[in-house]
């Protein structure tokens, strides 16, 4: 019994041990991700839906969340003088990465768009939209992003076969592009929505159009 109640406590020993030093890698590593400059951080597009000329001598990268009220405010706000300003004259390609900071929904609109993505590239953008302008205005926090919804909002494109997107709903057919997002994510160190990274330098406030045209000549002018 003595002998078993000692095995019991160094089994203890050894676990807190244990739970200490991962605890402590865990700290090492974080402060060693903090000190990383953030403008050092290159982001591999490959695979993300892009818009605008695939040689523009600046990216930005959207880190965003369907579920997000600031995603849908940023989406009305700042990317349509985005539009107009850069990607269309060809200064910038635009890419957007899924969070999935508010959990099952936010998940379900990701699988939704990567099968929009890969079924019918060329309406992915407005599918995206589409989906954001869904989000209600008020109480943002009750549940939207379902199945039905989803398929709901799709009706409204001809080009979106109903039956696949269900069933790519129901199997998750795209999780494993959803997941490699959220490698990014973890990379990257994004810790809210939206982040914006423009050449791999991450905007503080991505509301701040005059910084954001700023760090798009600053990254313009590094590349000539
Ligand atoms: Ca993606």
């Amino acid at each position: 019994m003595k002998q078993n109640k000692n095995s019991n406590m160094k089994f203890v020993v050894i676990l807190t041990l244990l739970a200490v030093a991962i605890l402590a890698a865990v700290v090492v590593f974080s402060n060693k991700e903090e000190t990383l400059p953030t403008d050092t951080k290159k982001i591999d597009i490959t695979g993300q839906p892009s818009l605008g000329d695939q040689d523009a001598p600046v990216t930005i990268v959207e880190f965003g969340d369907f579920k997000c009220p600031a995603c849908k405010a940023w989406g009305e706000m700042i990317y349509p003088k985005l539009v107009t300003d850069y990607i269309e004259t060809g200064t910038v390609q635009f890419s957007f990465v899924n969070v999935l900071f508010h959990g099952d929904e936010s998940t379900l609109g990701s699988i939704a768009a990567e099968s929009v993505l890969e079924r019918s590239p060329s309406i992915y953008w407005d599918f995206h939209h589409a989906l954001y302008d869904a989000q209600p205005a008020e109480n943002h926090d009750a549940e939207w992003i379902t199945p039905e919804r989803i398929l709901e909002i799709a009706s409204d494109f001809p080009e979106i076969d109903q039956t696949l997107l269900k069933e790519d709903m129901d199997q998750q057919a795209t999780m494993e592009k959803v997941k490699l997002d959220e490698d990014l994510v973890r990379e990257v160190g994004v810790a809210m929505t939206p982040t914006i990274v423009i050449n791999g330098k991450m905007m503080e406030d991505p509301f701040d159009y005059e910084a954001i045209k700023s760090a798009i000549e600053q990254a313009k002018k590094d590349k000539d």
